[in-house]
Order: C-alpha cells, then structure tokens, then sequence
C-alpha cells in the first residue's frame, strides 16, 4: 500500500519514514507525492489537527495518509506553547525564536518540566481511520546543547538522560521519542485491524 506523509517538514519526514521504513510499499512526501497543499491548523488539539491534515490529503490524493501534528507543553505554562509550538513567536517554524521565547517564558519558573505530544492519524481513501498519541516526559534546561533533531530539541532532556534529544542520534532519538511512541501504537493497532 502506498502511503503519502500529510507533512512538508522535512525533520518529521525523515523521522517517520525511518519507522515505518519496510511497512508500506512506498512512502513519500507530500512534496514528492506532487501534492501542493496547506492545511489550516484550527483544531483544539493535536489530534482534531492530525485528523484534519490527513483527512484532507487521503480526499485529493486518494491514497492512504498520514499526518502528525505536534508540539511541546511546558507545565509551568499550563501547557504552553502546544498546539501553537510551530508559531509560539508568530512565524511558522522560526525553531531559533520560538526556544527564545520559551526560555524567556520559563525564566522565572521553578518548575521546568515538560512533554512532547506527537498526534499521529492514518485515514485511508474509504474513510477508515488510525488515531495513536504518544508522548515524551523531560526537563526544559536552559542553555543550547546539541546539534541534531529540531524545532525545542536543544533544550529538552528526556527522564532518565543527561543529554539534550539534540545530542542524541536519530536512532536514539527514534527509539524513546513521542513520535516513535505514537507511531508503535498506530502499527499496532494497524496490525489488529
Ligand atoms: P506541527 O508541524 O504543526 O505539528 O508543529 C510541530 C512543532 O512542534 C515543530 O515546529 C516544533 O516546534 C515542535 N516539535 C514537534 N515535534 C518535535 C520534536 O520531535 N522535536 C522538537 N520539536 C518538535
């Protein structure tokens, strides 16, 4: 079965296509699929939003698609930035003010813990749908380390690890992250459809 990513993220791509790797027949891109589509984010959670992006796609395409829609929430914060994590400073994706921010924000807060929440739907042309979420606990520190992953990756440190997810390799990253977590749900649940 061919399957289209709901995504022109190239980080989260990457990630997906890594895990699913050997699950579907094909995987590709919205952009390599020659799909050029934006879909508006206005849902209230991660997943009204993960649904929407791939509903969307799996109607033109006519293929099966799958969207994540994801974000980190800061519990001093009451959950912020969330669902708004791409945009927390205005543009979308500007990963360098949006960490601005969020150490800005936590600046005066005792309380520096956080989760990442990935929201992961696979809709099939007839209708059909896998919802799966998972997340991943840690502490937001305060300084840059690290090089690799994306968007907050440079200030989160996963329970149990002295490392930023940006010092980690993929691999590492891929086997603890919130994607990876949702993702082994959806498989799963895929498997038992
Ligand atoms: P979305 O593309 O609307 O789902 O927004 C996802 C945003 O959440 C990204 O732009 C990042 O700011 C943040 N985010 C989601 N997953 C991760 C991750 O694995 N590492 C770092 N930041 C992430």
């Amino acid at each position: 079965m061919k399957l289209i990513i709901a995504s022109n993220n190239a980080h989260k791509i990457g990630e997906i296509k890594k895990i699913l790797s050997g699950k579907f027949e094909e995987i590709l891109s919205l952009r390599e699929s020659g799909i050029d589509h934006e879909t508006v984010e206005d849902g209230k959670t991660f997943m009204e939003n993960a649904v929407k992006k791939a509903r969307e796609i799996a109607e033109i395409s006519g293929c099966a698609a799958l969207a994540d829609d994801s974000g980190i929430c800061a519990h001093a914060l009451d959950g912020a930035p969330g669902i708004y994590s791409a945009r927390f400073a205005g543009e979308h994706g500007n990963d360098g003010a949006n960490n601005a921010l969020l150490l800005e924000k936590l600046a005066d807060k005792k309380d520096r813990t956080a989760h990442y929440t990935a929201a992961i739907a696979l809709i099939f042309p007839d209708g059909r749908e896998i919802l799966s979420e998972g997340y991943m606990y840690g502490e937001i520190i305060s300084e840059y380390r690290g090089t690799g992953g994306f968007g907050y990756d440079p200030l989160f440190v996963p329970d149990g690890e002295s490392r930023t997810v940006a010092e980690m390799t993929a691999e590492e990253k891929n086997a603890i992250s919130h994607r990876a977590n949702a993702l082994k749900g959806l498989l799963e649940k895929l498997e038992n459809a």
